[in-house]
């Protein structure tokens, strides 16, 4: 049928047997319109795309095979072609089986003797490439969303620091204006600040490495220079060879948690000073007694004696450092790094804890490290920690005991050990312990190791708990030395 047809339009080519041959063999459908658009010709692909046999398809007209609405487009685009020009369109049309299949076509003109003679139609089955494009744009547009109503801040930035996009919940909390914030690099901008840019550094050598980061607490800046506790977390961004172009950033806003956990920080400290001032108490009556006797000896005798004012000094001081611990336990206290002496905290604490320890009849044994252990703290936070294990074991020792404290140095590390013969945490406890309000006391408040973990955490330290039931409990404390 090709044949006869070609043979009609110009049987003088003498080009024509190649070309009837690629017609033949062409991959794609092929249909010879005439110049009154009904098909003449069409090739065996035809009838692979639409599943209709050469028969079938001949003794149709073609409208029934295009979708309704299209069918006007592709008259317009065959009706350009017959007036000379070649066009090109997606369309769609309707496979035997009823599915839609999505064609490429591409209309050309059939030129002879400067007259159209016809028109080739050359359609090709997109219809996989439309349904992955679909799915891309799909997908794309779901991630899109995900990013742009997240409530979470996110930022994305170039491998080399230069900001891609930033979301709505980012300009709201940071108060930067997308165009003020996308172009630029981020290390120019006010968004860490300036004791956080080592940290940053350390965070951005991971990144590059390939690695994500996730839930890493940290600061950022406003753009009013206000400062805000976050989570960051990030992950790299990959193109389609793998490689990493940049990372998405999310800030996590947790001001207000870190909030309620100082607050509930303060409030354990505070339950703490309650439970020891009787203690306390106890402990400065010895040397009031002293000072009370020395006083009246000397009313006595009218005399001032050096003897006795050197010992009263010595009480006084003792009173003093008391009553400060004390102090510095109910009093909230702005957080204050420094490098300290572990040794020096832990026998200050052990100064404010010694009635408690004689009135529960716990010998207290140390074995320190001879030497000081310089670690980067809060002192007053490693004071509390203690004060806690401390009272723990006195707590688990109901009939006394002794209670073991070991101050090692490992390596970059010190290590402190507080060792009880207590009753011991039974195995289904362990994992609890920590969760804020677990307690097994009528009087506990299950806020101690909870707060102890957040401060030794924020220390960049460890903690591990041993226990046997009956034979005692083991607290170990890793704290880097500086
Ligand atoms: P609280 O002391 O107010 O109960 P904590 O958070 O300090 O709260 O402790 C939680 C629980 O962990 C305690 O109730 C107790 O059951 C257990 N625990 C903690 N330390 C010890 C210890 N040294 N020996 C036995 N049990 C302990
Ligand atoms: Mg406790």
């Amino acid at each position: 049928m090709l044949n006869q047809h070609l043979n009609m339009i110009n049987s003088h080519d003498g080009r024509l047997r190649s070309y009837q041959s690629a017609i033949e063999n062409h991959p794609d459908g092929v249909l010879i319109l005439d110049r009154d658009g009904r098909c003449r010709e069409l090739n065996p692909a035809v009838s692979e795309l639409t599943g209709y046999t050469l028969e079938e398809f001949c003794q149709k007209k073609l409208s029934f095979l295009i979708l309704p609405q299209d069918l006007e487009k592709t008259r317009n685009h065959i009706q350009l072609a017959l007036r000379g020009i070649p066009q090109r369109y997606d369309m769609t049309i309707i496979h035997k089986s009823g599915l839609p299949l999505h064609i490429q076509m591409t209309n050309v003109p059939i030129i002879l003797n400067h007259e159209v003679a016809g028109v080739f139609c050359i359609g090709r089955d997109i219809t996989a490439r439309k349904q992955l494009e679909e799915q891309q744009r799909s997908v794309k547009q779901q991630l899109e969303s995900f990013i742009e109503n997240n409530v979470d801040p996110i930022l994305m930035v170039r491998e080399d620091g230069k900001v891609l996009r930033v979301n709505e919940s980012f300009v709201n909390t940071f108060g930067w204006k997308a165009n003020e914030f996308v172009g630029m690099n981020v290390f120019d901008l006010h968004l860490i600040p300036d004791e956080k840019k080592g940290e940053f550094e350390e965070l951005a050598r991971e990144m590059r490495a390939g690695n994500k980061i996730i839930g890493k607490e940290t600061v950022r800046l406003r753009k009013d220079g206000g400062r805000m506790n976050v989570l960051l977390s990030s992950s790299p961004i990959l193109d389609e060879k793998g490689e990493v172009t940049g990372w998405s950033v999310t800030l996590r806003d947790i001001t207000e948690k870190k909030k309620s956990e100082e607050l509930l920080l303060q409030e354990e400290k505070l339950l703490v000073a309650g439970q020891l001032a009787a203690g306390v108490a106890h402990e400065i009556r010895n040397p009031l007694t002293a000072l009370k006797g020395f006083v009246q000896l000397m009313e006595k005798e009218k005399s001032y004696n050096e003897q006795y004012l050197g010992i009263m000094l010595e009480e006084l001081k003792r009173i003093e450092l008391i009553t400060n611990e004390l102090l510095m336990l109910s009093k909230p206290q702005q957080s204050q790094f420094v490098h300290k002496n572990l040794i020096g905290i832990l026998q200050e604490v052990i100064a404010l804890l010694g009635a408690q320890t004689i009135m529960n009849n716990i010998i207290l044994l140390t074995d320190f490290e001879t030497g000081s252990i310089q670690v980067h703290c809060d002192r007053n936070q490693l004071k509390q920690v203690f004060i806690n294990f401390i009272k723990n074991a006195i707590e688990a020792m109901p009939g006394g005991g002794n209670l073991r404290i070991q101050v090692r140095k490992q390596g970059a590390y010190a290590v402190i050990r507080f060792i009880d013969e207590g009753c011991g945490i039974p195995q289904e406890q362990l994992a609890m312990l920590g969760q804020p309000f677990f307690t097994t006391k009528e009087k506990g408040t299950g806020l101690g190791l909870m707060v102890s973990r957040r401060i030794i955490e924020n220390h960049h330290g460890t903690l591990n708990i041993s226990s046997e039931i009956g034979v005692g409990t083991t607290m170990e404390i890793f704290f880097p030395v500086c």
